[in-house]
């Protein structure tokens, strides 16, 4: 079974996610925002910490990422095309609102692989539009999906921003959309949705564009 914890925080309410597997009490931490460490360490509790997983680079993802990381000693995934932004936030063009501190990435992901938490399993699915690098970790049998900037309850991932891509965000929801209706999404900012719910995702480029 699956537990999933989160926890607004930072100036845009980004959510920073605890998943655990609650049959072997292990468990990661998706996208530590700012002024989410103290929250993420008293949810860890009894938990035994892996990794940390990010869905892209944006400062308002990784604020904590560098205390985190140094408290808990655990690797972080990152995708190669987001990795730079990681090590020296802000590179990507994107202004930072607080200074924040980078992080040399242990590991990256890429499309299909498959991360193991205890029982659970984390596949990846690459979605870039939002930041090149952006990815979405899709559990199966659990009918989850942590989207990111990607998908929002209504809504789609800034295209503004400087490293960001129409084309490529449309082929994302186009992933996105072929997955089971009843999948929960926990987004990166905003209330946890399902596919389903989410109906307008074909015509996600006649809205959005
Ligand atoms: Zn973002
Ligand atoms: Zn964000």
């Amino acid at each position: 079974m699956s537990q999933v914890q989160c926890f607004p925080s930072g100036p845009f309410e980004t959510n920073a996610y605890l998943l655990s597997c609650t049959e072997t009490g292990k468990g990661v931490f998706i996208d530590p925002a700012p002024g989410s460490f103290d929250a993420l360490t008293q949810a860890a509790g009894g938990i035994k910490i892996e990794a940390i997983l990010l869905t892209h680079s944006h400062w308002d993802h990784i604020g904590d990422l560098k205390k985190v990381k140094g408290s808990f000693g655990i690797p972080v995934y990152v995708h190669p095309k987001d990795r730079e932004n990681v090590i020296r936030p802000g590179s990507d063009g994107v202004p930072l609102m607080t200074k924040i501190e980078g992080v040399d990435p242990e590991y990256e992901l890429k499309e299909g692989q498959i991360l193991k938490v205890g029982h659970l399993e984390l596949k990846v699915i690459e979605t870039p539009g939002h930041t090149p690098g952006g990815v979405c970790f899709y559990l199966e049998k659990e009918k989850i999906l942590f989207s990111g900037d990607t998908l929002f309850k209504g809504a789609i991932g800034n295209l503004s921003l400087p490293t960001a891509n129409r084309p490529d965000m449309w082929k994302s929801l186009e992933k996105l959309e072929k997955l089971p209706p009843d999948t929960v999404v926990y987004p990166g900012h905003g209330p946890s949705t399902t596919i389903g719910d989410e109906n307008w995702l074909p015509k996600a480029r006649e809205i959005f564009n």
